[in-house]
């Protein structure tokens, strides 16, 4: 029988999640045939147990992560002893600290907890300075965020948006791009209004946030009104309003949510969008193994493996080892497999580190030592106390279909609608503090019990009921000398991925470490100021108090989920992989779009980071054809700032 004849198109791109999935919309959108290959199928159409809810409902996310039917299990080493640390063993009895990843359509945007948060002007400014490329300026690439966000949360200057035909957008938010971003507002979303009020009096005092007033009633009532209007004009609390950049100070923020009246959103939507409109084409169960060469070192296709759960790092990898496809392109392969997973398809298709590929006996064409190094992520760190009555929130949630509060957030209301943040704030370590420098820490005040990822973990929040987790993140971590390293030439078997945390890796100040445990000590001094509320801390707990118990209990309980920057932009003598336009050195034909590009960790979250970078990627990509982009709506757009 005739060998069946290679599917060509004009782009293969690896990976639908944030980064693959919004390039290869907007590709298809501007007329180009586009095949995405993903390694899981669509959540929607999976018969697992929870599915879609676990996808679809915001406050399930802890149990998305966990869902066997999407989940990507990584085992990894961040700092010491991983059996003491977080004894988790897999299916084929690796052992390490759980990191957990999604594979399926939208990737990790169909677990993840929604925060969007825009990184700060000086992260996209210093990709410029270390490029030379003009187009990377926070000035240019904010048009990204404008082109991707629908912004819901600001009706007040949404309204004045639409009437000036967005010549009137002080704010810069975007008003009809793909992705609908809202803010549950705490009470709204959970109820409780003494003890989120206490909450909230408690951070503004410990903050000194609150002014006391010696205002009458009326004069009291006049001030709040003032204020709210204030609020409501300037968004001093709203991260991604422009006129915050670089001025963003401690106090309140909000934690905008990529939902659409209350529904999860993410690169899942932005695709099956695609699909349905503009022929993106999407092959699922299909996992890549290499990246096709010819001999000039372009890349002219994918070789795949066709079938369910072939990947070693699922809760139950298949046995049989897929049929073996290809796929060609015409135009160009884009790799957005995730900043694990890229480095290894880079790496298993000949392009890295010579002496790592020469190991498994992996012929390098084309050497490129910065490959699977530079690995960054932050350091997350919870504060616990048991409340003194369960949240009134939570009565009667069973976290599934069918309860009182499923039905209430199908008709778009209630606590389901939220990710669980009742209120989010920003801190400055004392390093950033001596520096002048932004705030660098994250807290959000969670009303269950969140202690990181191990086995499990989604369980004690299903039956926590009276507990409260003050989650403190570590924003522009100092340490990148995490590295992904291959552990075999089999593309079905995970890299293994050490973190190097703390003092294993490059911050040789300490000052990561130093800034969560100061975060941790302003917490402390918040919760001090809502006894009445609250048991005794039980995590950290009593046991650990100065700052040097501190330390120990960080090093051995801090986690990440941000992982990033392992195929980065820049120079190659500075660790660069790629270049400014997203394509790989020493290849043709080829560019990386994913976590992977940043040279360093952006922002506090890196979700909206990756979205950017992906809708500035479809630029450089549409450039070099003559195509014209579009928007979703078939509409065409503006070019970006001319790349140098
Ligand atoms: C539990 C959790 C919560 C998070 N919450 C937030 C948050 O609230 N806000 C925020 O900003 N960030 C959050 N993040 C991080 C964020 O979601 C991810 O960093 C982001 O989705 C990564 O995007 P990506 O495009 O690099 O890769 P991914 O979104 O991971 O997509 C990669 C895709 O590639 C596919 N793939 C991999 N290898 C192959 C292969 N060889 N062949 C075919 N397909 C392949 C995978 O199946 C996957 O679908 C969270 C992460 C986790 C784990």
């Amino acid at each position: 029988m005739a060998e069946p004849e290679d599917d060509t198109v004009d782009y293969v791109v690896v990976g639908s999640g944030a980064g693959g999935g919004t390039v290869a919309a907007r590709l298809a959108e501007a007329g180009m045939s586009v095949i995405v290959l993903e390694a899981g199928a669509d959540p929607a159409g999976l018969s697992a147990e929870s599915l879609p809810d676990d996808y679809d409902v915001p406050a399930f996310h802890p149990f998305a992560s966990e869902n066997t039917a999407m989940a990507w299990n990584y085992r990894v080493h961040d700092f010491g002893d991983d059996a003491e640390r977080r004894p988790d063993v897999d299916a084929m009895g690796r052992c390490g600290v759980l990191y957990p990843r999604a594979s399926t359509l939208g990737g990790c945007t169909a677990h993840h907890a929604m925060i969007l948060i825009a990184p700060p002007d000086s992260d996209w400014n210093a990709i410029a300075e270390l490029t030379g490329d003009r187009s990377w300026r926070a000035d240019a690439v904010r048009r990204y965020f404008q082109r991707l966000e629908n912004c819901r949360y600001r009706p007040l200057w949404r309204w004045i948006a639409r009437l000036t035909g967005g010549r009137v957008n002080p704010t810069g938010h975007g008003w009809d791009g793909w992705l609908d971003v809202e803010v549950p507002t705490p009470v709204e979303a959970l109820g409780d209004r003494p003890l989120i009020k206490t909450i909230l009096g408690a951070i503004a005092a410990a903050l000194d946030l609150a002014r006391r007033s010696s205002l009458s009633r009326l004069g009291r009532m006049l001030e709040r009104l003032i204020e709210r209007s204030r609020r409501l004009l300037i968004g001093e609390d709203d991260p991604n309003d422009q006129r915050l950049q670089g001025k963003l100070a401690e106090g309140l923020t909000l934690a905008p949510l990529s939902t659409a009246r209350g529904r999860r959103g993410g690169a899942r939507e932005r695709v099956k969008g695609a699909m349905t409109s503009h022929g993106l084409r999407v092959e699922f169960d299909a996992l890549a193994t290499r990246v096709l060469f010819d001999e000039s070192r372009r890349a002219i296709g994918v070789e795949y493996r066709k079938g369910r759960a072939l990947y070693r790092a699922c809760p139950e990898p298949g046995r049989e080892p897929g049929v073996l496809r290809r796929v060609l392109a015409r135009r160009e392969v884009i790799l957005a497999a995730g900043a694990f997973n890229t480095p290894q398809l880079l790496m298993l298709s000949g392009v890295g580190p010579p002496e790592e590929l020469a190991r498994h006996g992996i012929e390098a064409h084309v050497p490129l030592e910065g490959v699977g190094r530079n690995l960054q992520d932050r350091y997350e760190i919870g504060v616990i106390h048991k409340t003194d009555r369960p949240w009134e929130c939570l009565d009667g949630v069973a976290f599934a279909a069918g309860d009182p509060i499923h039905k209430e957030w199908e008709r778009g209301r209630g606590m389901y609608r939220s990710n669980g943040a009742a209120v989010a704030f920003s801190l400055r370590s004392k390093a950033a503090r001596d520096q002048g420098a932004a705030p660098d820490l994250f807290v959000m005040a969670l009303v269950t019990r969140f202690l990181g990822y191990f086995t499990g973990h989604s369980d004690i929040i299903r039956n926590s009921r009276g507990d409260l987790t003050f989650a403190v993140l570590k924003a522009h971590t100092n340490n990148c000398g995490g590295r992904v390293h291959l552990t075999s030439p089999d593309p079905r078997d995970p890299p293994a991925i050490d973190f190097c945390g703390f003092e294993e890796g490059t911050d040789r100040s300490g000052e990561d470490l130093e800034a969560v445990v100061d975060g941790v000590e302003r917490v402390r001094r918040m919760t001090a100021r809502i006894p009445r509320f609250l048991a005794p801390e039980d995590t950290p707990g009593a046991d650990f108090q100065d700052r040097e118990q501190l330390r120990d209990f960080i090093r051995r309980h801090a986690w990440g989920h941000h992982a990033s920057c392992t195929c980065p932009i820049g120079p190659p003598e500075a660790g660069g992989v790629l270049r400014s336009d997203f394509r790989v050195r020493g290849t043709e034909g080829l560019r990386v779009v994913d976590a992977s590009v940043f040279p360093r960790i952006p922002g506090f979250f890196i979700v909206c980071a990756i979205y950017m970078v992906a809708e500035k990627a479809s630029d450089a990509i549409l450039d070099a054809t003559s195509a014209r982009p579009c928007n979703h709506l078939g509409q065409p757009v503006a070019r970006r700032v001319a790349q140098q």
